[in-house]
């Protein structure tokens, strides 16, 4: 098969799986992995066919934690907007000038290549977060419904209203988060910590409790983002999730503070935090923040039984001037920072933006099985190891059965040079 053809896929030929030996077939029949059989080169001769040539096929990636409302706010800045006026601001102040001019049209430009990168990088599925408050008003929220419909045969996406600027702290907010939900937010978010008092704080969270069953939807919300021991909200939202009777319906975010936080203080947090089944999104970038360590102590939560996964946050915004929404780049990172070093633990930061990151958003977990939709990444590397090591390699995408995306990577030397790199000649 060359090129990118409309159809639906009836087979992949001569795939490698990981944990398995030899080459593989996957039959595919109305968007689902039907079977899985040792490669047959008859079977593979007709009909629809992606051969992988050997190189792995995996699950997709899961995009868990991801603002797209600002993706590239910074680099392609919204009109009305001078660079000048952006020095010397910091991150909160920077991000909110830039929001202030968002129109829906300008929000969903950069929505829609922020996601169509993160297809092209092996994810069909996106929870992405919109701001919600009187700064952006809902002019963010209405720019990623116009950008999830655009892409809507890419990949699935559900969005966060997210009240960034407060509750207490921006009154109105509470008002426009309520329409979002009931114009077709599918969570609710939050960030307690940007409160002005610890009761300002612990009455957000309610009030994102308040709004999650009001109109029966999972709560999204940010937790302790920054690298301040001060920082304890997650305790409380561990308990209120209890309270509410929400275990498994609540997924905090960055809750870096975690990892400055005394050991014991740390372990009774993350036993309440498993003992609510809340899910925990580490944020590599937060690794930029400066600290001593930053990574919220994935190894230890999982210890605990939560489930963990790792998220992008922010791209070449108001909060942070890089990204390149690459799981890849993502499960790296999370390697660095949550003190991971044995060849095992590649295995632990690939699920966290695998199948770990599609159980965290409601679905199966795991990688590639029988019955699962057809959500899938084919890459030009033979395993995990080599495709975290060339994070920029050939790589195809499918979404429901269907080529979505293919990246194809060439490589030319002086003559006389053989190409030998991963995924060059395949
Ligand atoms: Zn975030």
């Amino acid at each position: 098969m060359s090129g990118i053809g409309t159809g639906e896929l009836q087979r992949i030929s001569r795939a490698a799986l990981h944990g398995r030996d030899g080459e593989w077939d996957l039959v595919i029949a109305g968007g689902i992995v039907t079977a899985i059989e040792p490669h047959d080169s008859a079977a593979a001769a007709g009909g629809a066919v992606l051969d992988a040539r050997g190189g792995l096929v995996s699950r997709a990636f899961a995009e868990t934690h991801v603002h797209p409302d600002k993706s590239y706010s910074l680099s392609d800045l919204p009109e009305g907007i001078d660079a000048a006026e952006l020095a010397g601001l910091d991150g909160f102040s920077r991000a909110a000038r830039l929001k202030s001019a968002f129109t829906p049209e300008d929000v969903a430009r950069r929505a829609e290549r922020a996601l169509r990168l993160a297809v092209s990088n092996g994810a069909t599925r996106a929870r992405i977060t919109a701001d919600v408050d009187t700064v952006a008003g809902l002019r963010g929220f209405e720019g990623l419904l116009l950008a999830r419909a655009a892409t809507a045969d890419l990949l699935d996406v559900e969005i966060v209203a997210f009240p960034q600027e407060g509750l207490s702290r921006d009154p109105g907010a509470e008002e426009l988060l309520r329409e979002a939900l009931r114009r077709g937010a599918d969570l609710v978010g939050g960030w307690p910590n940007v409160e002005a008092t610890g009761e300002e704080e612990r009455a957000h969270v309610r009030t994102v409790f308040d709004l999650a069953q009001e109109f029966d939807v999972d709560v999204d919300i940010h937790a302790d983002c920054f690298l301040d021991p001060e920082e304890r909200i997650l305790e409380f939202i561990a308990e209120e999730t209890i309270r509410r009777g929400y275990q498994g319906r609540v997924l905090a975010s960055h809750c870096a503070a975690l990892e400055l936080q005394s050991d014991a203080d740390a372990r009774r947090i993350i036993a309440r935090v498993a003992e609510a089944g809340v899910t925990i999104a580490v944020i590599p970038l937060n690794l930029a923040d400066g600290g001593p360590r930053g990574l919220s102590r994935p190894q230890e939560l999982r210890a605990a039984g939560a489930l963990v996964v790792s998220g992008t946050d922010n791209m070449n915004d108001g909060w942070y001037p890089l990204g390149t929404l690459n799981p890849l780049d993502r499960a790296s990172m999370t390697f660095w920072g949550g003190s991971f070093d044995d060849e095992e633990d590649l295995d632990v930061v690939w699920d966290m933006v695998s199948g770990e990151a599609w159980r965290a958003l409601g679905e199966p977990g795991g990688d590639v099985f029988v019955g699962m939709r057809a959500e899938l990444a084919v890459f030009d590397a033979r395993d995990r190891s080599e495709a975290l090591r060339n994070p920029g390699g050939g790589l195809t995408t499918i979404h429901r059965g269907r080529v979505a995306a293919r990246r194809r990577v060439r490589q030319e030397f002086l003559p006389g040079h053989a190409a030998e790199l991963a995924g060059a000649e395949r």
